[in-house]
């Protein structure tokens, strides 16, 4: 079953063109890694997936990103798409953890408050439910109105995790998620990845070779040969 369609992308920066008819499938209940050396446009590409674009120009980017939501393929650049059902349906990881200067729990919730959740028991077993898919719920149960600050490097990427997989994401993108931990921690991360393939489509910008041979599914090669 494939989950995202990418058909003929071209993305330029002013005159240099960085993505060039790139047209791939992921493939649902799987992890992609994407893989290459720096500046070849994975971080863009990823960007291009999540639409995470403020305002972009047409003459910057062509060809089309299609989901499959219910079964339909649809175009997340057309005119007619929910940018709120992509915000839903898609969460985002970075390199450096970004916890919002807040308390644990204010930190996974958030998400559920922009979408306007206001029934605190289910906010509450939906922040607990997160914690526990993203490993961190025995570490910091006892402690969820602590500041984010206060947890650890791997941690708040867990938490930022977390946060990520709170409103059920069908897609899941991480952006060299364990580039900025150490080993133990970024081996917790590989091992929680594996664990949420049953729930996500899973696409990852990772420079380990070891680490895309211990999790993914496919590999994918930048810059990708037209
Ligand atoms: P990667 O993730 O593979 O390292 P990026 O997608 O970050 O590659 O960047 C691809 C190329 O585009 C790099 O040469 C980078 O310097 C350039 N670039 C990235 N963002 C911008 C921008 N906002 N404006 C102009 N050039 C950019
Ligand atoms: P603050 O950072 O202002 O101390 P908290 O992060 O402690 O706020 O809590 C935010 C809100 O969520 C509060 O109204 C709190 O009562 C509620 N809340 C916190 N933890 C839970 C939980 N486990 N289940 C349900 N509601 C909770």
């Amino acid at each position: 079953h494939i989950k995202i369609k990418v058909r003929s992308l071209d993305f330029w920066y002013q005159n240099r063109q960085i993505l060039e008819h790139v047209s791939l499938d992921f493939t649902r209940h799987t992890i992609t890694a994407i893989v290459g050396p720096s500046g070849t446009g994975k971080s863009t590409f990823l960007t291009t997936l999540n639409r995470l674009w403020e305002n972009i120009p047409d003459a910057q980017m062509k060809g089309r990103v299609e989901i499959e939501f219910d079964g339909t393929f649809r175009d997340i650049y057309a005119r007619s798409f929910s940018l709120t059902q992509l915000r839903r349906s898609v969460g985002m990881v970075f390199q450096t953890p970004n916890p919002l200067s807040m308390s644990i729990y204010k930190n996974v919730a958030f998400p559920l408050k922009l979408a306007g959740y206001k029934n605190r028991k289910e906010v509450g077993n939906k922040v607990e439910k997160a914690l526990k898919q993203a490993y961190l719920w025995e570490e910091v149960k006892d402690r969820l109105h602590e500041k984010a600050s206060c947890l650890s490097g791997g941690q708040q990427q867990r938490l930022c995790i977390a946060r990520a997989l709170i409103l059920e994401p069908e897609v899941l993108l991480l952006d060299e998620p364990t580039s900025s931990l150490d080993q133990n921690a970024g081996r917790i991360i590989e091992t929680l990845l594996l664990d949420l393939r049953e729930r996500c489509t899973i696409i990852i910008v990772s420079h380990y070779l070891d680490q895309v041979g211990r999790i993914a599914d496919t590999v994918m090669e930048f810059p990708l040969k037209s």
